[in-house]
């Protein structure tokens, strides 16, 4: 079966910033505190099931936020509750989408001279009821074209809002009959770019597909809505929550299938729906299955990972045109591998939310791993050792850096207020971390004998090596940005956002490229430099790519970010 998968499928941008906020809540909890979100804060059982978890309990009722912590969700409260939960002794935490304020605030300025309010949207919807709050009691709801009909012909001064996750169908139909009840009227089309740009891209993926599955909640409105949208257009919609509601026996009828998904559903969920659609039919398709779930394990199990920190001590030797020895490359390896796998141990918890199913893959592999790692961490330190007593040092410094890196470093008792710090929440630390490891693993440790008599060298090679590995990191948290925004901020994705991550991934290739270019000219390194120019070029084009491919984290995508390493330390071996 051909999957296709919505560009603009997953969390919108309100509902990411309302679950950072709230994940941000649980790492710096107050003494004694509780928190809690006034109403569920997204329309989807999964990650609500997750936060309550986490000590996140969603109240209905306003009298039970007494003295909590309070998260507003996305969709906003009205006035009048956001003063009685002050009155209530809670302390708010305001995850209002922007959008929807300033959909509050064109209504408040509006009531305040007099306007009445019509909102199309659903009058149970709490973004709606939100809204009401503001219309000083001269609003109402509608949400079909002959409501118009019913409205009071005697209003002079009247405006028209829409929920922001309303029909643009819909709200166009009541637009027109609206102008023609009310010439006068305040028309202001607040569907939000986000529901405009998904529900577009279903009707145009209706065009190009058998049947179309939208993911998310039951209850969730815009989810519901863009079902809506797939049903308009004629083509067989299944509304599901989890893979767990199709009907395989059903989909098999199909040999292409679109798929998208509300604002509230995490990535993983549409990855799972994904799956188990390109499942179906394996007497067509079961090679590509298994191409995907292979790949799948060998990038879960950091396979091309140590394959790619294996071979990248032949690229420094390349530039640098000092040779170094097979144990050294073998001791890199082990190190890259050991510090990525067993920080994804100490991690558990970001991995539990960012991706279940590496989770899971790790959960069941656990002792496996934990042995393999702990091992590679001692036969590259005794590697080390045998190598010399500054490798040894050097070796062991970067262990403990690795190690470290998740772990909760405790702070002297004045700042224990501060709580626990790991490096990891730096904000953008692993972007830049991970590059500084690797390149100081597979190039300053196998040079650090005659690394004085080679310096400028050797440093060259640092620089090139440490730019590459940026590159693939960036590029990799591009493709998970989803997953990290849930837990921290130690990627550059989430700290800069997709677009300044995009520029700055583009700037880091034109520095390379010219790195790579002017390093033979000076002197700096040999010719081989040229040869990694390829290298640069298969990045810009993943770069490229990652726009247009529409499902984030694809392992075969992963596979080959990952494999321009292997290429060039193959290629630099082919040299040496
Ligand atoms: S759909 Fe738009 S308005 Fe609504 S929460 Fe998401 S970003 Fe905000």
């Amino acid at each position: 079966m051909k999957v296709t998968v919505a560009r603009t499928a997953g969390f919108c941008r309100g509902v990411r910033d309302a679950l950072d906020v709230t994940l941000e809540a649980i790492k710096s909890p107050q003494v004694g505190e509780s928190i809690c979100t006034f109403g569920p804060l997204i329309h989807n059982r999964q990650v609500l099931a997750m936060l309550e978890e986490k000590g996140i309990s969603a109240e209905d009722q306003i009298e039970n936020c007494a003295g909590k912590r309070v998260v507003i969700r996305a969709h906003g409260i009205p006035p009048q509750e956001r003063k009685k939960l002050r009155q209530l002794g809670a302390s708010l935490l305001d995850a209002t989408c922007k959008r929807v304020a300033r959909v509050q605030a064109a209504i408040k300025r509006h009531a305040r001279k007099g306007f009445y309010t019509v909102i199309v949207g659903d009058a149970d919807h709490a973004e709606v009821i939100g809204l009401m709050g503001y219309t000083e009691g001269r609003g109402v709801v509608i949400n079909r074209p002959e409501q118009v009909d019913e409205l009071p012909a005697d209003w002079d001064n009247v405006l028209l809002v829409a929920q922001t996750t309303q029909n643009e169908e819909i709200f166009r139909a009541i637009q027109e009959k609206f102008r023609r009840k009310y010439p006068n009227a305040m028309i202001k089309n607040t569907i939000c770019g986000s529901t405009h740009e998904r529900q577009s891209e279903v009707r145009e993926m209706c065009s190009q597909v058998e049947a179309i599955v939208i993911v998310g909640g039951y209850h969730s409105g815009n989810t519901i809505r863009l079902a809506e949208v797939a049903k308009e257009c004629k083509v067989p919609t299944y509304h599901v929550e989890t893979e767990a509601d199709l009907d395989a026996q059903e989909m098999a009828h199909y040999s292409s299938v679109g798929v998208s998904a509300g604002a509230s559903t995490p990535n993983w969920m549409i990855r799972n729906v994904v799956r188990l659609l390109e499942s179906i039919q394996p007497e067509r398709n079961g090679t590509k299955y298994r191409i995907n779930r292979t790949l799948e394990q060998l990038v879960y199990s950091n396979a091309f990972v140590a394959l790619g920190a294996a071979l990248l001590p032949s690229a420094g030797q390349a530039l640098t045109g000092f040779s170094i020895s097979f144990s050294q490359c073998l001791m890199a390896a082990f190190y890259v591998f050991a510090m990525h796998t067993l920080n994804l141990y100490l991690d558990r918890d970001a991995m539990r939310l960012n991706d279940p199913g590496r989770a899971a893959f790790y959960q069941h592999w656990k002792g496996t791993f934990t042995g393999i790692s702990i091992a590679a961490v001692a036969v590259s330190l005794w590697m080390a050792v045998n190598t010399g007593i500054l490798t040894f040092l050097a070796l062991g410094l970067l262990v403990l850096f690795g190690v470290l890196y998740a772990v909760p470093v405790f702070l002297p008792s004045y700042w224990q207020n501060l709580s626990a710090l790991k490096i990891k929440d730096i904000p953008g630390s692993k972007t830049f971390f991970v590059p500084i490891a690797w390149a100081s693993a597979t190039v300053i440790l196998p040079h650090l004998a005659r690394f004085w008599g080679g310096f400028k060298e050797a440093l060259y090679a640092f620089w090139i090596i440490a730019l590459f590995v940026l590159i693939r990191t960036a590029l990799l948290d591009l493709l998970a940005v989803q997953g990290d925004r849930l837990v921290g901020k130690e990627t550059i994705v989430v700290l800069l956002g997709e677009n300044k991550t995009t520029h700055f991934i583009s700037a880091i290739l034109v520095v390379l490229a010219a790195s790579l270019l002017l390093g033979p000219v000076s002197g700096l390194s040999t010719r081989f430099a040229y040869l990694m120019l390829p290298g640069v070029v298969a990045y810009g084009w993943f770069l490229r790519m990652s726009f247009q491919k529409p499902l984030k984290e694809d392992p075969i995508f992963e596979t080959m970010i990952e494999s321009v390493l292997i290429g060039i330390g193959i290629v630099a071996l082919l040299w040496s």
